[in-house]
């Protein structure tokens, strides 16, 4: 039964808070629906910036998706926004050896160079058979340090997946179960799909949409500081003022919930003080030379003596005149909370990082670089642990009509835009049949 004369506020304008907001207004028509956001604009994590005399955006965090992406796509095409993700074939490689070696299709696992013939058809059945099985789940009793080996040789494992999960992960990357691995091949496809505009325009796309065609109602610049319950309403305070609902959503990032009130911080302290996550970090150079010479898109950086995982060029996926004619490259990194990093300024880490830049791009040269941004983002990458299926935090807070919706429960999927905007949905169908509010 559809929910009527209450109001829902979500917490964040992010993809998750978007698609939450979108879904539980087709099921209920008559429910009023707020989203606050502490920022200016929608997209959180996949939002962006745009600078003088650029016509797109640019993500603080490299973003794209995938072919197999349908549960965004179909969001996009209920609300007339899905031509404006155009997929490519950019080009995705990996740093190994001191090398650039391709690395996106069957054909380049026959032509890699550094593993034997034998080992190169462990390898590439290995991948087929990921590719294949469909209980991924079942795979989470194991880790993926110990059991993909098994699977794809232990060659190919120490040298392409070893140091990418030691770089990813640092000193959890033994940790990470075989079904999130598994997910990953699974799911990704190697066309790249890309909004015109950039993310954080097609998240401003959706805000309209929402805001005209459904009238959810949108606080930009407004900041959830603490959440009060009485009886079966709360009110929530914000650095602008104080508002009511019957019903919250909280799409904000965990360290958030401790601060809310007592029933998001007991949530906490049971279902995530003891999870293990990173924060993400990148590092953004402006240059007026390319970087890649060859249109490489994506870099993975299998020497795990580099002090950073990828080095994406932006402007080899999208046309550099969207920026001025700009050439911009990520440079990728996830890192533990403590990590030194996170308290460099953006230039002391660009001197950290250009000895490496330099060996991989060897033409690079100081008068190239036109500037650096530096993004970070404490709650980046989840770990996902064996058996974390048991683990999953749930979407409703003890027994009162506030939920909880976020990257620790898309599991075994990864974090991901179409994964934030699938929970979204599964969130406001479990809202709408919650009996409590009927
Ligand atoms: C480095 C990196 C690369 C990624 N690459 C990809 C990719 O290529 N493809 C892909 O599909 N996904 C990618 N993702 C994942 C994707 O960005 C996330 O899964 C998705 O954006 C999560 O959306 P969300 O709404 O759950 O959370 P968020 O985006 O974190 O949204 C939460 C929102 O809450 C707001 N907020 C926080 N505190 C408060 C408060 N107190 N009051 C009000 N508002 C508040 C925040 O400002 C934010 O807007 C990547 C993520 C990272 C970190």
């Amino acid at each position: 039964m559809p929910i009527k004369n209450q109001k829902a506020v979500i917490v964040g304008a992010g993809f998750t808070g978007l698609s939450a907001a979108y879904y539980l207004s087709k099921n209920n028509p008559d429910l009023e629906i707020v989203i606050v956001e502490k920022e200016g604009q929608a997209g959180g994590l996949a939002g962006g910036f745009k600078l003088k005399n650029w016509t797109w955006s640019l993500d603080y965090f490299y973003h794209h998706l995938f072919t197999s992406d349908k549960d965004v796509l179909e969001l996009l095409n209920r609300l007339g926004l899905a031509d404006m993700v155009k997929f490519k074939l950019p080009k995705t490689s990996l740093f190994i050896k001191q090398k650039k070696i391709k690395f996106d299709s069957p054909q380049d696992v026959i032509t890699y160079p550094f593993l034997n013939f034998f080992n190169k058809l462990y390898l590439g059945s290995g991948l087929a058979f990921l590719k294949l099985w469909p209980f991924g789940l079942k795979l989470e009793a194991y880790t993926t340090a110990k059991f993909l080996p098994k699977i794809i040789g232990q060659p190919a494992y120490q040298q392409i997946f070893a140091p990418l999960l030691k770089s990813k992960f640092d000193r959890y990357a033994g940790r990470v179960n075989l079904a999130w691995f598994w997910a990953r091949i699974k799911s990704r496809s190697r066309q790249l799909g890309y909004p015109q505009g950039g993310f954080a325009h097609l998240a401003s796309r959706l805000v309209d949409k929402l805001q005209n065609q459904i009238k959810v109602e949108f606080q930009f610049h407004t900041k959830v500081t603490s959440i009060a319950s009485h009886d079966q309403t709360f009110e929530l305070k914000t650095d602008k003022g104080k508002t009511k609902a019957d019903i919250i959503v909280l799409t904000s990032p965990p360290e958030t919930w401790q601060n809310y009130n007592l029933l998001t911080k007991n949530y906490y302290q049971s279902f995530i003080k003891d999870k293990s996550y990173l924060s993400a970090q990148t590092l953004i150079l402006r240059l007026n030379k390319r970087f890649f010479d060859d249109k490489t898109y994506w870099l993975n950086i299998n020497q795990t003596e580099y002090p950073f995982l990828i080095v994406a060029e932006h402007t080899n996926f999208i046309a550099k005149k969207y920026y001025n004619n700009q050439h911009l490259v990520y440079i990728g990194n996830y890192l533990p909370l403590d990590h030194k990093y996170l308290n460099y300024e953006p230039t002391q880490l660009l001197k950290e990082f250009w000895p490496y830049l330099t060996k991989i791009s060897p033409g690079l040269k100081k008068h190239h670089l036109i500037d650096c941004h530096l993004f970070q983002a404490r709650f980046g990458q989840p770990v996902m642990p064996v058996g974390y299926s048991k683990e999953i935090p749930p979407l409703k807070v003890g027994s009162s009509n506030l939920y909880i919706a976020n990257m620790l429960q898309v599991y075994p999927y990864d974090r991901g835009i179409n994964y934030a905007v699938k929970l979204g949905r599964r969130l406001a169908r479990f809202i709408t049949n919650d009996r409590k509010i009927v």
